[in-house]
């Protein structure tokens, strides 16, 4: 098929729970290598911002900690994969169920792709709580933060951007965070078989620091 894709286009899924570092390596990945994020979390996110029918259904499912069904996420993705055409996809957040992998093997076999590396983000569960409730984005550009982990260098001054303004997600606490690991548990953590028959999935320690995980990202996509 014919295609403007370099040689060493890549399109990789990160995989891992909630505050395993998804996001955080997406975007380095993209600022660094200039692949595209295509994260279902932000996606939705704007939707239910801007009040679309699709973010008026998904807020409450959000709010929630559970999934938002197949169709809606699989669709948005969809819409934004000849985006990543040309750079190579990170898939963020996506696929979260076996519908939504299968899904996906459809949306890019008809584009003339396929995945390259299905990397598992490896973390302590516990850990994960207290990433997630720390976590905090810059609100001009996204970028991520944490209270303990990763602050910006000039208090209050986002590194990436210089913006000001800071916010949190609705379902950063507690009680939400739990049933987004049940949810993952039960309904995402089964397709890394899938994956693992194909001779996909690569793991990476995720309690390593951000520095490090990048590091072992890198080679994995350079190996
Ligand atoms: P995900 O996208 O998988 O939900 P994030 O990338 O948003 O996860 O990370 C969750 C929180 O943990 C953020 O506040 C981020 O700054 C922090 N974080 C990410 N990676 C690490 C790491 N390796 N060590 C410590 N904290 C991290
Ligand atoms: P996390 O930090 O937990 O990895 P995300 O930003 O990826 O969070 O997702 C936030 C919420 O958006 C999820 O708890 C879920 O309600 C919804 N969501 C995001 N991606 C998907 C998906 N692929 N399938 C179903 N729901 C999704
Ligand atoms: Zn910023």
């Amino acid at each position: 098929m014919a295609s403007n894709r370099g040689a060493s286009t890549l399109d990789i899924i990160l995989l891992g729970p909630p505050g395993a570092g998804k996001g955080t390596q997406a975007q380095r990945l993209q600022a660094k290598r200039g692949m595209i994020q295509l994260s279902t979390g932000d996606m939705l996110r704007e939707a239910v911002a801007k009040g679309t029918p699709v973010g008026i259904k998904a807020k409450v499912v959000m709010e929630a900690g559970e999934l938002v069904s197949d169709a809606i996420v699989s669709a948005l993705i969809g819409e934004r994969l000849d985006t990543a055409a040309a750079h190579g996809a990170i898939f963020d957040g996506f696929p979260r169920t076996e519908h939504q992998a299968d899904a996906l093997e459809i949306l890019l076999g008809e584009r003339g792709r396929k995945l390259d590396h299905v990397i598992e983000l490896v973390v302590d569960e516990e850990a994960l709580v207290e990433r997630i409730t720390g976590r905090f984005t810059c609100a001009t550009c996204g970028a991520p933060y944490h209270d303990r982990f990763h602050v910006p260098q000039v208090a209050g001054t986002c590194d990436a951007c210089g913006g000001h303004e800071f916010k949190r997600r609705p379902d950063d606490n507690e009680q939400t965070v739990r049933t987004r690991m049940a949810e993952y548990r039960a309904k995402t953590a089964p397709i890394l078989p899938l994956y693992e028959a194909k001779g996909l999935v690569r793991r990476v320690d995720g309690m390593l620091t951000v520095e490090q995980v990048a590091a072992a990202i890198d080679a994995i996509l350079d190996g």
